[in-house]
């Protein structure tokens, strides 16, 4: 209840940041300097130092300093998931650069799994305790963004998807061939053959992936229903490979990347101002999540960071699209 409150109060767009720990491996050059800080007196403020003592202050929702765990991330999302069986649509987004923790996030390990298995192990949990008012059913379905060409990652040959607008004349949205998996329990989509595919991301880091779930609710006393929608998203690294001269294919899919990643500001930008025109059409992500980003739906975005030095002019721009969405 407490949370719900902080939702309603902070409005329907929630920006979080989390700050990945040093590890061993990231620490190529010796004691190369940590330059971003959190303060343990104020959840909402994150630091960056610019060197000759300048810093530059960002506030944010909330912000998790590296040690955090996966609960303490997954408690900030927990309302949100908790509305979809409401009825809400919800968009999760893990934005960074490549390395900065996007998959650590969203999947986790083995011990420490992230935000999507807890997803959908408390939706199970929540829709056990309403069992006696209501029922639901709950469908699954995967897809990568790669290069603005969608693909199936629950069908074995991947295929490749189009968007189109239903012909039932709600304007409502559908990917004809998408593959979509009833699921019964959380035992159960543990078991599935695809389960790697759609909860556990071995996609590149170049594509976005898409984990998509469906909540479809009825009340058995009076038979109304609800349709919540939980779309978790491991965004593609939003590190700025052009300016390192990539040619060819990597500059397209740079281009690509850096355009979707933009169309996806852009849209969340025009939902927080007071804008009539949201702009999902300038890319195939915001096309296709449209129906749960629009006004009155809820948006989390876990924008990641690295602490050192030698990433602080990604950390800075992963920071002011923060800024921006915020
Ligand atoms: P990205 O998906 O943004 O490219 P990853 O999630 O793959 O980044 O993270 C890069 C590496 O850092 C992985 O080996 C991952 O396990 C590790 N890592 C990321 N965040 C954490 C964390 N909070 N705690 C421990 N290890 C982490
Ligand atoms: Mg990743």
């Amino acid at each position: 209840k407490y949370h719900e409150q902080l939702v309603e109060l902070k409005g329907n767009i929630r920006v979080l940041c989390r700050v990945k720990p040093v590890l061993k491996e990231d620490q190529h050059e010796e004691g190369q300097s940590v330059v971003v800080t959190t303060d343990p007196n104020n959840e909402s403020a994150l630091s960056v130092l610019k060197g000759q003592g300048r810093s530059h202050d960002f506030e944010l929702d909330r912000v998790f300093h590296p040690q955090a765990t996966q609960e303490e991330v997954f408690q900030e999302i927990e309302p949100l998931v908790t509305s979809c069986i409401d009825g809400y649509h919800v968009c999760i987004f893990a934005y960074g650069q490549t390395g900065s923790g996007k998959t650590y996030t969203m999947e986790g390990s083995t011990e420490n799994p992230g935000i999507n298995q807890r997803a959908l192990k408390h939706l199970f949990s929540e829709i056990e305790d309403r069992k006696d008012m209501w029922t639901y059913t709950v469908t699954v379905s995967s897809v990568e963004i790669y290069n603005e060409v969608l693909r199936d990652l629950l069908s074995k040959d991947g295929e490749k998807l189009d968007i189109k607008i239903n012909p039932d004349g709600t304007g409502q949205l559908h990917v004809p061939g998408l593959r979509l998996i009833e699921v019964k329990s959380f035992q159960h989509i543990k078991k599935l053959p695809e389960f790697g595919n759609c909860i556990l991301f071995s996609h590149s880091s170049r594509s976005h992936a898409l984990l998509m779930i469906t909540v479809l609710g009825t009340d058995l006393a009076s038979g109304a229903k609800t349709t919540g929608k939980l779309n978790l998203v491991d965004l593609a690294g939003s590190e700025r490979v052009w300016k390192s001269g990539a040619e060819g294919e990597r500059l397209k899919e740079a281009q690509n990347i850096n355009r979707s990643l933009l169309a996806l500001g852009d849209v969340i930008q025009a939902l927080r101002g007071k804008e009539k025109h949201i702009p999902f059409r300038n890319s195939r992500l915001t096309y296709l999540l449209q129906d749960s980003l629009g006004k009155g739906n809820k948006t989390a975005m876990v924008v990641q960071v690295s602490a050192l030095e030698s990433n602080v002019g990604e950390t800075m721009c992963s920071l002011k699209f923060a800024e921006r969405v915020c």
